[in-house]
């Protein structure tokens, strides 16, 4: 099933639990604005090449939409229009005052020069920015985007519009960027992590995890688990997989991960053929990559107990059924990888406000956000008699639908 069949039969199955007019979920479904531009940029050798870009702005009830831009292979109308839609539930989800977007350009970065993905940036900026802006839509990174690529839009929307901080998060930190961000959607999986193995009485440090990832949010979320004692028995990243029993030495392979551009030839593991790592025997599974990773081809061969979707939309429902007859928990994306644009939120409000937070505060105002968010699915899944990924949807969509009734949604 594609991402956005997924997401809409998600978002169905919620809105009939909350016993939503049909109206009202029709229009909660349908997006804002989708658009779709062409980026021709010329090469370092001279030559023109197009990308096509998207920003599909899904919904404003709850206040400016926010999301990522990612620059991936694979992006495709469809796919953003899904991860546009989930950003609206996370953000309410998170409780924090923004709807939904996200943005992609069909590229592959690591086949563009730095100055090639300059140009690229630039160009869908222009593009795109009487459509942003610090109260409509604010865009952040993603995958195949970082702070740099941030940096970029801000320059060239400031162009047009005078120096705007906050228009987009996720910045460096000399540029308005908050302490923290880096690694804000590896710690919040770790918290929302905590506050799920606290409901069956264990902790992370009498887990074994395996980690599909080791990027911005992988690499981040070991580290967390390794330092509270947690064992990483396996990890996998676009170079191969690798694994070891007794866990592994994670600063040293994130050290091995930097200097060799990626985990692959680790001296303190195994190589493991990547495919099977989702089937590693562990307590605790973490896909921190693609979407569409666990379906029904491997859902029933998968040995974890517990599943944290740090990545955004790694199950298909398909997987979902099978992996709910076996018994196995999991936490959803719209909540367990929310901690990204949690503490995007905080940067836009340190940008308005102009006034800087120490880490130390956004760490600590991340984890009540994480807390409460957990607090508040389970009061769903309690209403509903549901799980925790309809806890969540019924969270976030009741949330969107109260706000959209409120402002008066029908003309
Ligand atoms: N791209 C991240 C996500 O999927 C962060 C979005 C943001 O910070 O706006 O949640």
């Amino acid at each position: 099933m594609n991402a956005l069949a997924a997401t809409n039969r998600n978002f169905k199955l919620a809105s009939r639990l909350l016993g939503l007019d049909s109206k009202l979920e029709k229009s909660l479904l349908i997006p804002f604005r989708e658009i779709k531009v062409e980026c021709t940029i010329p090469k370092d050798d001279g030559t023109l090449v197009s990308y096509v870009g998207f920003r599909v702005q899904h919904d404003n009830a709850r206040g400016p939409m926010k999301g990522g831009i990612r620059y991936h292979p694979e992006v495709d109308p469809d796919e953003v229009n899904a991860l546009a839609q989930l950003m609206t539930w996370k953000s309410a989800v998170a409780n924090i005052p923004y709807g939904g977007a996200k943005g992609g350009i069909g590229c592959d970065p690591r086949e563009l020069s730095i100055s090639e993905l300059e140009r690229l940036t630039r160009v869908f900026t222009q593009k795109i920015h009487d459509l942003i802006g610090v109260n409509t839509d604010v865009p952040a990174p993603d995958m195949g985007t970082n702070p740099q690529t941030m940096a970029w839009i801000l320059d060239e929307y400031s162009k047009f519009h005078g120096y705007s901080p906050a228009v987009v998060t996720g910045k460096p930190v000399d540029l308005g960027g908050s302490l923290g961000r880096d690694a804000a959607t590896g710690r919040g999986a770790l918290f929302a992590t905590e506050a799920l193995l606290a409901e069956y009485g264990k902790k992370i440090s009498d887990q074994k995890f395996v980690i599909q990832g080791f990027g911005n949010v992988g690499s981040w979320a070991a580290q967390f688990i390794h330092e509270i004692g947690g064992k990483v028995v396996a990890v996998s990243d676009i170079s191969g997989a690798i694994k070891n029993r007794n866990g592994l030495d994670v600063p040293r392979l994130l050290k091995h991960a930097v200097e060799n551009k990626g985990i692959k030839g680790f001296d303190g593991a195994e190589p493991l053929d990547p495919k099977a790592l989702l089937l590693e025997d562990c307590d605790v599974l973490i896909p921190a990559a693609l979407g569409g990773v666990i379906n029904r081809e491997n859902a029933g061969e998968i040995k974890a107990n517990f599943i944290i979707e740090a990545a955004n939309h790694p199950t298909d429902p398909e997987a979902d059924e099978i992996l709910a007859k076996k018994g196995v928990v999991i936490l959803p994306d719209i909540y367990a990888n929310s901690g990204g644009v949690t503490v995007s939120y905080f940067e836009w409000v340190q940008n308005i406000q102009g006034f800087m937070w120490d880490e130390q505060k956004v760490n600590c105002e991340l984890k009540n956000y994480m807390i409460k968010g957990f607090q508040s699915i389970k009061e769903m899944c309690k209403t509903h008699n549901c799980d925790l990924r309809m806890g969540a949807f019924t969270l976030g969509v009741n949330r969107v639908a109260r706000a959209t009734v409120l402002r008066g949604w029908e003309a």
